[in-house]
């Protein structure tokens, strides 16, 4: 687990852009943050600078001691989920979760057990030696954090993540990453625009505005007021 932290933080997209102000955000060690805000606010930019997936124009971002603006997203120990849960169809479900460690040259043992606790939290265990294709679309969901679990990573990045599920399903993966929240204790910033996925999931909550927070506080502060 890190802390994250935004100092003076602004983005300038190449062609004159700016979707970042300057934000200054000191996210606690285990702490779940919630970034809303309308379309077009800059969620999503935010995001993906701390991921490493977008340049930094101005400012600092920390993960931990570590200052992560020139490390390469691969070495900054975060994971994102994303809405499109990208698996590798040709593997099972096992192989899927495994994959990324076997690169990292993990030992056998480490990787096995990684591999069933996530396959525990997420209760998926019935499904490992299954493909891709024989799962719903909720278990694909689950492997696909699954993938992040297992990384055990600083921090987790949530990118709308349940976007793309029926509502039913919403509803029953949200309170998923509740569970997954109180028994791991990772960093987190989850992007969404669904206030309920914000109240149920948020330690704070950030609204963004034009590129700019506009409030921070816990989900009652933030929704409370007038
Ligand atoms: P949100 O995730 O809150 O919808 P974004 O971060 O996607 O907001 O976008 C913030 C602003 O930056 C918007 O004005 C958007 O049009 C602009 N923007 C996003 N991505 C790019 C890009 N690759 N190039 C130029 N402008 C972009
Ligand atoms: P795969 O992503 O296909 O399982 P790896 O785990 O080896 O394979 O990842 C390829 C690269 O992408 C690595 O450098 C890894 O650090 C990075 N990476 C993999 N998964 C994630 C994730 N969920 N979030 C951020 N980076 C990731």
């Amino acid at each position: 687990m890190a802390s994250i932290t935004l100092d003076n933080v602004g983005k300038v997209y190449a062609g004159g852009t700016r979707a970042i102000g300057d934000v200054n955000l000191d996210i606690a060690d285990g702490e779940f943050i919630v970034l809303v805000g309308p379309s077009g606010c800059g969620k999503s930019t935010l995001l993906r600078m701390v991921a490493g997936l977008e340049t930094i124009t101005d400012g600092q971002v920390r993960i931990g001691d570590r200052v992560v603006n020139e490390i390469e997203p691969a070495d900054r120990d975060i994971a994102m989920v994303f809405q499109n849960y990208a698996l590798y169809p040709h593997m099972t479900v096992r192989q899927n979760l495994a994959y990324g460690l076997k690169n990292r040259r993990t030992p056998r043992a480490e990787i096995d057990r990684r591999v069933s606790e996530a396959a525990d939290i997420l209760q998926i265990g019935p499904y490992l030696d299954r493909k891709p294709r024989a799962l719903s679309g909720g278990q694909r969901q689950r492997v696909a954090m699954g993938r992040a679990i297992v990384r055990e990573p600083a921090a987790f990045l949530f990118d709308e993540p349940l976007s793309n599920l029926d509502a039913k399903l919403r509803v029953a993966m949200r309170l998923e990453i509740k569970q997954l929240q109180r028994r791991l204790r990772t960093t987190s910033i989850y992007v969404t625009h669904d206030q309920l996925e914000a109240m149920t999931l948020a330690d704070r909550l950030v609204v963004l505005s034009a590129g700019r927070v506009e409030q921070i506080g816990t989900p009652l502060d933030v929704y409370r007021r007038p």
